[in-house]
């Protein structure tokens, strides 16, 4: 998945597709200023936001969201707000874990009562200053969303491979060929894959595969093909 290298000065001095967005290879590593420590925070704190917005350990559609404004390295960053697949909570089919978080986001930054208070104006132009941290690898709806907001960085852990090779339904469009068609999107996003993705693939393996453990708090169903939280008959 990690195919391309490139230092941002050479993003920023050519204009050919293959250019318009950078793919660390070493999820390890330091990029803009941010350690993998602060990487691996904030990917938990992806991870985290689905019990806090699901209120269960074991939500089936485990796709969770954090954005974060990096833009003082000094310290971990700031959380502007979280997300999480809301499709069976809300009925609406597009409302996965990044398009909530960026929806939550907006609310957020131009909340006329709140922290920001922005216009929407700069409510748009403030996402360039944003990092989206999302536990699975965004479909290409979430990645072609990600563009438009024109997002600092985008970070996802899981891949769509492993998705696909656990069972999972996905469009096969990775991120990669969505960023490298939206070249001509200003500003560019710089995306780093598999970061803590040993953390985050479990998440994602229990759904299609009876015989990998339940999340904790969660235990089998009768016919054993899904987790439910202990005598609760519901997925999320
Ligand atoms: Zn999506």
């Amino acid at each position: 998945m990690h195919l391309v290298t490139l230092p941002v000065a050479l993003l920023l001095c050519f204009s050919q597709p293959i250019l318009s967005s950078t793919v660390f290879p070493d999820p390890a590593l330091t990029v803009n200023g941010i350690p993998f420590s602060t990487r691996a925070h904030w990917m938990r704190r992806a991870n985290e936001a689905l019990g806090e917005l699901t209120h269960s350990p074991c939500p089936f559609a485990a796709f969770g969201t954090a954005i974060v404004n990096h833009t003082d390295t000094n310290g971990l960053g700031d959380l502007i707000c979280i997300g999480v697949n809301q499709n069976r909570q809300t009925g609406n089919p597009a409302l996965h874990g990044e398009i909530a978080a960026i929806t939550n986001c907006t609310t957020v930054l131009t909340d006329p009562h709140g922290r920001f208070r922005l216009t929407t104006s700069e409510a748009q132009d403030a996402f360039a200053d944003l990092t989206l941290y999302t536990n699975a690898e965004s479909c290409p709806m979430c990645a072609s969303a990600i563009r438009w907001a024109g997002f600092r960085e985008y970070v996802y852990g899981t891949s769509i491979d492993t998705l696909v090779q656990n069972g999972w339904s996905q469009i096969h469009i990775s991120s990669l060929e969505v960023f490298q068609a939206s070249w001509d999107l200003s500003p560019q996003t710089l995306f780093m894959g598999d970061v803590l993705a040993n953390e985050t693939d479990p998440y994602f393996l229990w759904q299609f595969d009876p015989t990998y453990p339940c999340p904790d708090g969660c235990s089998r169903s009768g016919n054993g093909t899904r987790c439910r939280v202990s005598m609760r008959d519901e997925l999320k």
